[in-house]
């Protein structure tokens, strides 16, 4: 496995770093100042994103794997740093059009859908004229196990009508928001539970939808929206099916690979703003006659931050090298633990930030709650951590039947009298 950047990656990277520098971060406070006034989107996304787009800094996630498919043709380990860069500013992603949900969506309808679909909806999500949402999880089932999903979904003529209620709908009150991708269930009674559901396209103007209420995430409302959406009798053309009746596990695992792995890039990158927070911090202000990081449990932070970045970023590293590698399939066992591992690290870092800054570090002053709320919720959001933990476990105890009884030449106790 070699981690070395190309030298294409090198370059954009470069370009990248220069943009967030010149045109992002000077913005930081006007992001806020504008949202907490109540303007979304802010004033100057538009430019940005025209402005990034211009200098070919768009769609940088999506690989291009055949000559006219669309995308910068950059491989998941090259995308790696760069999300690492745009993580650093929690609405940075959007002006490179490499936002999450919507590069999951795209990635499914590049994927899985008709050449009708693609130009109604993944052309205009590529130009990013408009914004999307992904609608799984119910607020009347445990849907860490997407086999719980009830929203039914039933053929009637030439349409679908769908029934059910939706939460977590991320992005779903973003004014751009035009689309939502929704599993449900099509064939509830299957005796196999992976062909039940679908996945379907829905308009977010359907008739029959309506978003309820924007959820705040630990006490916050997001202006993009966690939306609770209830489908009642919503109808749509039977041709907004994605790929086939029965498919919508399928296209759900594949669409969560990549998903898994943005979100974990980026939080790489938030890990690096609370280290490098944490270190200037501490050595600016003294308790005791001594600075911060003097006191050896401030340094034992550090230190340890620093080591927990590099193995976590190290194994994002990885993974991304085997998605490219061996697919998303391939890559199974990689993903759950980066998805477990990452939020974690994050919020370890992120805590000890902190409390090294005292009281600031739990106000708006500092972007140290955003990213503490950001490591609490990818914990759950994506798939809990315990879901991975035991696929990872179960990966483990499936491959040791190859060799089962390796351990006993380990083992040495005294023979029975
Ligand atoms: C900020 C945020 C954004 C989100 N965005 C979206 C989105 O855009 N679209 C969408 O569809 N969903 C979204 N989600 C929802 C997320 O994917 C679900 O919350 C998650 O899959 C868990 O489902 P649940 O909340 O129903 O928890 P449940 O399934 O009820 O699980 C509760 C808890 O049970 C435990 N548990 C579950 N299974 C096991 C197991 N096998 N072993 C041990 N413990 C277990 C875990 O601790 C888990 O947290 C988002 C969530 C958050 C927080």
């Amino acid at each position: 496995m070699d981690f070395s950047p190309s030298p294409k990656a090198t370059e954009i990277y470069h370009r990248v770093e220069n943009f967030m520098d010149d045109h992002i971060i000077p913005r930081i406070r006007q992001w806020n100042d504008e949202v907490h006034a109540g303007i979304f989107p802010v004033s100057f996304m538009d430019d940005l994103k025209a402005l990034a787009r211009e200098e070919g800094l768009w769609n940088l996630f999506l690989p291009g794997l055949e000559d006219d498919d669309p995308g910068c043709r950059l491989t998941n380990l090259e995308y790696a740093p760069l999300a690492e860069l745009m993580g650093r500013v929690h609405w940075a992603s959007e002006v490179f059009n490499c936002s999450a949900p919507d590069t999951g969506n795209m990635e499914v309808l590049h994927m899985f859908a008709t050449e009708e679909q693609r130009e109604q909806w993944l052309v205009p999500l590529m130009n990013g004229e408009i914004r999307s949402a992904f609608a799984m999880t119910e607020p009347d089932v445990a849907s860490s196990d997407a086999s719980n999903i009830q929203t039914a979904i039933v053929r009637d003529g030439d349409d679908y009508v769908i029934n059910g209620r939706k939460w977590f709908t991320s992005n779903s009150a973003h004014p751009n928001c035009r689309i939502l991708i929704l599993m449900g269930k099509t064939d509830p009674d299957n005796e196999n539970r992976h062909r039940q559901q679908s996945m379907i396209l829905v308009p977010l103007d359907t008739e029959g939808v309506e978003l309820v209420r924007n959820v705040p995430v630990m006490n916050h409302v997001a202006p993009e929206g966690h939306c609770e959406v209830v489908f009642r009798n919503a109808r749509v053309p039977a041709s907004n099916l994605i790929r086939n009746e029965g498919d919508g596990f399928m296209i759900a695992q594949a669409r969560l690979g990549p998903g898994r792995i943005h979100h974990c890039m980026r939080a790489i990158g938030m890990a690096e703003v609370a280290l490098r927070l944490m270190v200037e911090r501490s050595q600016e202000r003294k308790t005791f006659g001594k600075y911060l990081h003097q006191h050896g449990v401030v340094s034992d932070w550090i230190g340890r931050a620093r080591m927990e970045i590099e193995q976590a970023r190290l194994l994002v590293l990885k993974t991304a090298w085997m998605i490219d590698n061996a697919g998303a399939k391939g890559a199974a066992k990689e993903i759950a633990m980066i998805k477990a591992v990452v939020p974690s690290v994050l919020g370890r870092v992120v805590d000890h930030a902190q409390q090294t800054f005292g009281a600031m570090g739990l106000t708006p002053d500092a972007p140290l709650v955003d990213l503490y709320m950001a490591s609490r919720a990818l914990r759950i959001a994506d798939g809990p951590d315990e879901v991975h933990i035991r696929s990872v476990a179960r990966q483990e105890i499936k491959a040791s039947k190859d060799d089962f009884g390796l351990s006993a030449k380990y083992l040495t106790p005294p023979d029975r009298l």
